[in-house]
């Protein structure tokens, strides 16, 4: 299970259609791909490296209506 490193919510799993899986925060736009090989249960020493996740973020930013409500 991993948290978010902006703001340590709990990560879900969820599938997107450009990338496979990934892992999207609830709470805010946070979400890191599966697919770039995540080696270890915490993230490796970046801290949310700002350019290509803001990039893969947009790209995959079409999320289904989420059915809950915070
Ligand atoms: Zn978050």
């Amino acid at each position: 299970m991993l948290f978010c490193p902006t703001c340590a919510n709990i990560l879900m799993v969820e599938e997107c259609p450009e990338s496979g899986l990934r892992y999207a925060c609830n709470t805010c736009p946070y979400v890191y791909n599966i697919r770039r090989k995540v080696s270890s249960k915490t993230f490796p020493k970046l801290k949310f490296a700002p350019s290509v996740h803001m990039e893969e973020l947009f790209l995959c930013n079409s999320k289904p209506v989420l059915q809950m409500s915070p």
